[in-house]
C-alpha cells in the first residue's frame, strides 16, 4: 500500500519569531511511519515541526510548518495514496495576522485575534474513494470514549485511535502510550501500555484488517 501519515504539532506564527505551537514531539506519528515502511509499504510522511529524523528508502517526508502548509501537502497527495493515518496535532486556530516585524513590549495587553484553520481529517474524510481509508486519533479530558466516537464520525475515519490522558507515561514526548481503538461498527479494543513502536503495529494490524475486504 501507499499510506499518508501526518506527524507532530504545527506552528501558528504570530511574528518573525515567535510562533502558537503545542507539546505534540512527533513520535508516535514518526512510529507509524516507521511500521508502515519496515513492512513494504510506501510511506509519504507529512511532517510538523519536530526534532526527529528517519532515513528509510520507503518514506518519502514532506516537511511543513503551519497547519495551513500541512492541509495543502496533505491535499497534494492524498489522491495518490491507499490511505492516511492523521496523527498529527494540528493547531485548531491560526492568527489573523502576522506582524511583519517583532512585536515591542507594550504596558497595555496584547490581543491576537485568531482565525480556525481547515479540518485536515475532515476535509480527506470527505473526499475518501470507497476504495481509501482514514484513521485518526482524538485526545481527550472527558467523557473520552462518546466524544471519540463523535469526532469519528465528524470525520468520516474508518477507525480512531483514543489516547488515554488517565495514564501516567503516555502522550506528548513520552516514549510509551495507551490507547483504545474504536470502530465505527461498535467493535473496540483496548491495549495495555506499550512503546509507541509496538503501538504503531498494533494501529497497523488493525489498517491491514480493514483493507483487506477492500482489496478483496
Ligand atoms: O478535533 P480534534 O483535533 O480533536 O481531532 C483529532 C484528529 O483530527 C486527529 O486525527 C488529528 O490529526 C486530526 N486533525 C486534523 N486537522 C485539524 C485538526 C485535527 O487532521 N485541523
Amino acid at each position: 500500500m501507499k499510506i499518508l501519515v501526518t506527524a507532530g504539532p504545527t506552528y501558528e506564527r504570530i511574528d518573525p519569531v515567535r510562533f502558537i505551537g503545542n507539546y505534540s514531539t512527533g513520535k508516535m506519528g514518526f512510529a507509524i511511519a516507521r511500521a508502515c515502511a519496515d513492512a513494504g509499504h510506501e510511506v509519504v510522511l507529512v511532517a510538523g515541526p519536530v526534532q526527529l529524523t528517519v532515513c528509510h528508502p520507503n518514506i518519502r517526508r514532506i516537511d511543513v510548518e503551519s497547519a495551513g502548509d500541512m492541509y495543502q501537502a496533505v491535499m497534494d497527495n492524498f489522491g495518490t495514496v491507499d490511505g492516511a493515518v492523521l496523527c498529527a496535532a494540528v493547531a485548531d486556530f491560526t492568527p489573523i495576522t502576522v506582524a511583519d516585524r517583532k512585536i515591542k513590549r507594550l504596558s497595555d495587553n496584547l490581543i491576537v485575534e485568531l482565525r480556525p484553520t481547515q479540518d485536515i481529517a475532515a476535509a480527506v474524510g470527505a473526499c475518501k474513494r470507497p476504495d481509501q481509508f482514514t484513521v485518526g486519533f482524538a485526545l481527550e479530558t472527558d467523557d473520552e470514549e462518546s466524544h471519540a466516537l463523535d469526532k469519528m464520525r465528524r470525520k468520516n475515519f474508518d477507525f480512531i485511535v483514543l489516547n488515554s490522558l488517565r495514564m501516567a507515561n503516555t502522550c506528548f514526548g513520552y516514549d510509551t502510550n495507551q490507547v483504545e481503538i474504536l470502530k465505527a461498527s461498535g467493535e473496540k479494543k483496548t491495549y495495555p501500555l506499550k512503546s509507541k513502536e509496538l503501538v504503531a503495529w498494533d494501529i497497523l494490524a488493525e489498517i491491514e484488517n480493514i483493507v483487506k475486504p477492500i482489496i478483496r
